[in-house]
């Protein structure tokens, strides 16, 4: 990622939100919990405490090159355990989308597939594989990619771990869970 990308170029429309993110961070006294804490923090590059430390560092062309914010699950454990109680997933949060306002294409997958997860999971309480799968392949408009998936497909399917739709799930009241989604936005928008 371009160094111009610094907070303080002022002509830099992601200036602001590395601003945003520095002043999140800067009360860590990288005391390491927040590593310990993620349960994704082995496949990650840069442990979450020392991206923490790069972007106190601005060291902004490291921090964006590392993988450690796109492995984010958004589980909040960090969140939850950090002494100083930091609002470190909503700065990976906030990483992923500079990352993906500068250069959308290698998100674009990902991202895709993240919403279309999460739509299932609202419209039906649980993920509903095979509806969530084929809306994904469409939305990506490649006829290709359902192919990348078929080995997988057929492992799942033969373990049982993937369901055939169920009609029956449109008719249930999903009102409760809507209002779940809608108080976890508020809580990360307050965050
Ligand atoms: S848990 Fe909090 S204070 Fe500790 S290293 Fe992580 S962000 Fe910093
Ligand atoms: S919210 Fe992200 S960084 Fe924090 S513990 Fe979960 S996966 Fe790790």
């Amino acid at each position: 990622m371009n160094t111009n990308l610094k907070a303080g170029t002022t002509k830099n429309r992601l200036a602001y939100p590395m601003d945003q993110i520095k002043e999140m961070l800067r009360p860590c006294i990288q005391c390491g919990t927040c590593t310990a804490s993620c349960p994704n923090a082995f496949a990650m590059d840069h442990t979450p405490r020392k991206l923490w430390r790069l972007v106190q560092a601005d060291m902004i062309d490291e921090v964006f090159k590392s993988k450690t914010f796109i492995l984010c699950s958004s589980c909040y454990y960090c969140t939850l355990r950090c002494p100083r109680g930091l609002p470190l997933t909503r700065a990976m949060g906030l990483l992923t989308q500079m990352a993906q306002t500068q250069n959308p294409e290698p998100f674009k997958k990902s991202h895709r597939f993240y919403q279309e997860f999460i739509q299932s999971v609202r419209r039906h309480g649980r993920v509903n594989e095979t509806e969530f799968m084929s809306l994904f392949f469409l939305s990506m408009k490649s006829p290709v990619l359902p192919f990348e998936y078929a080995s997988l497909g057929i492992k799942l399917m033969q373990k049982k771990k993937v369901s055939i739709p169920n009609l029956n799930i449109w008719k249930k009241d999903r009102n409760g869970l809507g209002k779940i989604f809608n108080k976890i936005r508020e809580i990360e928008e307050q965050a």
